[in-house]
């Protein structure tokens, strides 16, 4: 066996690969991501920008370029252009000199047009989108030929003409491909490949009335940003000898190949832009960017790293099988990137105060907590501890099981890296309600540890009553309960979103030293979860924190505990 084992390759990297090897293509390597922008990128679309994006980056001649499907003028923005650019930077890759948009070919793609029909190989069809319908045939029987395929090349120059400029309706006619009307390949049945669509657009504004069909734009811009390999996901695996007989037919310098992955689907969400379009629209989230979207700009929002998102998108890799992948995966990715580096830091979500009656009122104590359990490189930092304290509410139980290892009546606890407490005595509200602990301390055990040795199991955070700050948290979960929103197709998505997705708890307490944290930065809240700054709501005198994730998976099958155990010191 040889020493160095090399990576296993997914069958893509295996092709580009071999293609370099058999120096095809003059040894160039040029992928492309080419998004349309009527909508924002999803975690989807990063599956795909890791895979174009990453194999240039493996070849030191490998290039990747930035191309927008621009085509369809009604459901486009630069809103969403600017928006795209920004994720892509965002997740860490660079596109360069190559930005493209498919609009800037406009002139080429009608020249190209122009040229088939000169060639006998495209014609001006008057069927109206019904007519067009009933001639198309079946999966299982045969189109019909269009009453107009027969019009001559001076006609259909003239007709072509005249719908350019503007002399015909919408819907009146459409250029379409002259292949075969009964190819067992619906594509091949006289695609369209110009539409009269009467509509500004938002780069080359009124200068077209007839706007080019994808099948048609996106090879052809393939062939002219000389791309090698056009990836692309499954569902255009129909439509590659569509998009073979465009170049073979109009022998263009270049024939990038066509390969089909796998989409990426993920449990618990919904991915296609028209139904992440609709929650928006519908207020179901606030905005693209909200922290329970699987979008990039969500993803951001809710604390997610490029690197988690990159892992995640190594880890599932490239194939050609369908699959849904479990939500699980992505999560766990972002709590393997934030659990060596996020500092952590103390707070409570419920507080229940507690007073340590043998503390003497008028005295402080500089408590110093390490930021990381491990990673003694990360310092350490000093939180202020005094007779009032906050605990979590869920700390405390009246009448504790014998495995609760926190606080109840006469037990012991230590409050992290400080002192060990003893519950004395508890008081009740009106309604029956615990409202406060009363406690006395050890003054012997500074730091966390019995002078006598005595084995105290339970550690839990804490929150100086004087110090701490008060706080907002939106604990965010998955957006929807169940694992395959679409699988019944006879109830709408939206009835399965998870009513409990966002639950907002304000009056939160937490250390001071978290009103330092900066936007992009994650801190775990040690025995809570990973959380991140919410940009948008937060000021210096009114934090809100959004979670990340919990530390733990509470959807995986096995039950958890609840609240996840200290980490060991
Ligand atoms: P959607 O179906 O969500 O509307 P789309 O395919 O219409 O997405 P485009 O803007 O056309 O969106 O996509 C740009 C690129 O991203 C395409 O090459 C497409 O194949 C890829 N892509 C989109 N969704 C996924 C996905 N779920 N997994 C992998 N690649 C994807
Ligand atoms: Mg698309």
């Amino acid at each position: 066996m040889s020493e160095n084992k090399a990576p296993k390759l997914d069958f893509i990297r295996t092709i580009v690969a071999t293609d370099i090897a058999n120096d095809k293509n003059d040894s160039r390597l040029v992928t492309r991501f080419p998004p349309e922008p009527n909508g924002y990128l999803h975690i989807g679309h990063a599956k795909s920008i890791c895979l174009n994006f990453g194999l240039a980056e493996e070849y030191e001649q490998g290039v990747c370029h930035l191309r927008f499907d621009d085509t369809n003028p009604a459901k486009e923005d630069t809103e969403y252009a600017e928006a795209i650019k920004e994720d892509v930077k965002w997740l860490g890759f660079d596109w360069g000199d190559n930005l493209f948009y498919a609009s800037d070919y406009f002139d080429q793609l009608y020249d190209y047009a122009v040229q088939l029909i000169e060639m006998g190989k495209a014609y001006v069809c008057s069927l109206n989108a019904e007519e067009v319908r009933e001639h198309r045939g079946t999966l299982t029987e045969p189109g019909k030929d269009s009453p107009y395929r027969d019009r001559t090349v001076a006609e259909n120059l003239q007709l072509f003409t005249a719908m350019k400029n503007g002399e015909h309706e919408e819907g009146s006619h459409v250029l379409r491909a002259k292949i075969d009307m009964a190819s067992p390949n619906m594509n091949m049945r006289d695609p369209a490949i110009y539409r009269i669509r009467k509509l500004d657009h938002h780069r080359t504004g009124d200068k077209w009335c007839i706007y080019p069909m994808y099948d048609f734009t996106h090879c052809l811009s393939d062939a002219t940003e000389r791309i090698t390999h056009s990836l692309c996901t499954l569902e255009f695996a129909d439509h590659r000898p569509l998009y073979d007989w465009f170049l073979d037919v109009l022998q263009t310098r270049d024939h990038p190949q066509q390969i089909e992955f796998s989409r990426l689907n993920l449990t618990y969400t919904v991915m296609s832009k028209r139904k992440l379009m609709q929650l928006v629209q519908e207020n179901m989230v606030n905005g693209w960017d909200d922290p329970r979207m699987l979008t990039i700009s969500g993803l951001r929002k809710r604390g997610y790293t490029p690197a988690s998102i990159r892992d995640f998108c190594k880890i599932i890799g490239i194939s050609k099988r369908d699959s849904s992948t479990d939500m699980g995966i992505l999560e766990n990715c972002i709590r393997n990137d934030l659990n060596p580096i996020a500092p952590r830091r103390m707070g409570v979500l419920k507080p229940l105060k507690i007073v340590i009656t043998n503390y003497p009122e008028d005295q402080e104590d500089e408590i110093i907590c390490k930021n990381h359990p491990k990673d003694e490189g990360m310092g350490t930092r000093t939180v202020t501890f005094g007779r009032d304290i906050w605990i979590d509410r869920d700390d405390f139980m009246e009448d504790p099981p014998k495995k609760f290892f926190r606080l109840g009546p006469g037990r012991e606890v230590r409050l992290r890296f400080a002192y060990l407490v003893t519950c004395d005595e508890y008081i009740k509200d009106e309604n029956g309600e615990v409202v406060e602990l009363r406690c006395t301390y050890d003054p012997e055990s500074r730091g966390g540890s019995a002078p006598d040795g005595r084995k105290v199991k339970g550690t839990i955070q804490w929150v100086s009553v004087k110090h701490g700050l008060d706080c907002e948290v939106r604990l965010y979960d998955r957006l929807f309960k169940s694992e395959n929103p679409e699988e019944d197709k006879d109830v709408d998505f939206k009835e399965n979103l998870n009513p409990d997705s966002l639950q907002v708890l304000t009056n939160c307490k937490i250390e001071p030293s978290i009103a330092n944290t900066k936007v992009d930065e994650q801190i775990q809240l040690e025995r809570v979860g990973f959380f991140c700054l919410e940009a948008r709501t937060s000021t210096p005198d009114s934090i809100v924190l959004n979670r990340t994730v919990t530390l733990r998976d509470n959807w995986a099958g096995k039950q958890g505990t609840k609240t996840p155990k200290m980490n060991k010191k």
